[in-house]
């Protein structure tokens, strides 16, 4: 079978080689569609940032079977101990493997897991045409979810996360700072936890009007100001809940004009800034700006979580995008035929703005 192998940063081949056998504990599946995240370009080119480290130790051991953990794959051969999955099944990862023996697995809290193994980091991912990954991490999609929504799946299950750990109260004014991917979904979901209000903020009009088609008041940030905005859309309170789904460089969290400062001046005393993008590097932060005003600054756990007796966010997140009670697929709006096509896929995923390209892009096989 063909299968991307990088060789070093930013280098890479189509290569032949064995096709794997699932262990017990896995299921061997045909890959349908690779969706490549932007955090997955950024560590193929060499940035500094989370998973560098086991990335660059990989590539240094000749163990280049890197990247692939947001696709649509459909099941061929079940493991002997794998009950939950059968063969025919389309699935996609919403989680990571917990290691099943420190404290935190051993009590019921596998999320908080420091030595989680992730598809496509520690353990091969899905730019294959066949892999056989652990069952545990995988969850089975209904028909309604097409192949391109399937890709795009998990870091929806990652929002749904992020806007359940927001604690939306029925009738809150909601704002989501920065709609990429992450940020349309998050206000999609506040929207469906009964958030009154919900305004969208970005810079790119297709987006804006993305969100304005789910319901969501979108705010050119370039036309007016987004603080600004929502005070007045609030009598001069603020948001309840804030999602700052822009991430990037910002050197300060509570000052400043970068996106997390304007997320804790967008909300309300006593409100919450839920933190869904991924900050790089340092920021200094004057605390009494969040003690003085009571504000929560919450850290989204990530992976799967069991919400109840009948469901966990990977299988909710599934059932929200099957009937249509959250869009992701309008996102993939670059779809490319094989895998030798994963350097324009890299590079749509860092460049967005040259592709006119709204989320990342997804590999067909
Ligand atoms: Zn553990």
């Amino acid at each position: 079978m063909e299968a991307i192998v990088c060789t070093d940063f930013g280098e890479s081949t189509v290569r032949e080689v064995e096709r794997p056998d699932p262990g017990p504990d896995e299921v061997l599946v045909a890959v349908d569609r690779v969706q490549l995240s932007v955090t997955e370009c950024r560590l193929y080119q060499g940035d500094p940032i989370a998973h560098h480290e086991t990335v660059r130790a990989r590539l240094e051991a000749g163990d280049g079977r890197l990247f692939g953990h947001e696709f649509c794959a459909t099941v061929v051969e079940t493991g002997a101990e794998v009950g939950d999955l059968a063969a025919g099944d389309r699935v996609y990862a919403p989680g990571k493997l917990p290691c099943g023996s420190c404290r935190y697995c051993e009590t019921g809290h596998e999320e908080y897991c420091p030595d989680k193994r992730g598809i496509g980091y520690d353990l091969p991912g899905a730019l294959a045409e066949f892999a056989a990954l652990p069952a545990a991490p995988l969850r089975a999609v209904p028909d309604g979810v097409s192949d391109a929504a399937c890709a795009a799946l998990q870091p929806f299950a990652s929002a749904l996360l992020c806007a359940l750990e927001a604690d939306i109260s029925p009738g809150d004014t909601v704002c989501t700072v920065g709609t990429g991917v992450m940020g349309y979904a998050c206000g999609q979901l506040a929207l469906s936890l009964g958030a009154g209000t919900v305004v969208a903020v970005d810079v790119v009009p297709a987006k804006l009007d993305r969100a304005a088609d789910r319901g969501l008041v979108p705010v050119d940030a370039r036309e007016s100001d987004p603080v600004a905005a929502v005070r007045e859309l609030t009598d001069g309170v603020g948001a309840d809940v804030v999602f700052e789904a822009v991430g990037g460089d910002q050197s300060h969290g509570t000052d400043g004009d970068g996106p997390l400062a304007g997320a804790f001046r967008t909300a309300r005393n006593g409100g919450t800034v839920v933190q869904v993008g991924h900050v790089v590097g340092d920021l200094t932060l004057t605390p009494r700006h969040l003690r003085l005003r009571n504000v929560d600054w919450v850290n989204p756990a990530r992976g799967v979580r069991q919400v109840g007796p009948n469901a966990d966010t990977g299988t909710l997140a599934a059932a929200l995008v099957a009937d249509d009670r959250a869009d992701i697929e309008s996102y993939v709006t670059h779809e490319l035929d094989g895998l030798a096509a994963f350097e324009t896929a890299v590079d749509i995923g860092l460049h967005p703005e040259n592709y006119d390209a709204l989320g990342p892009a997804q590999l067909r096989l």
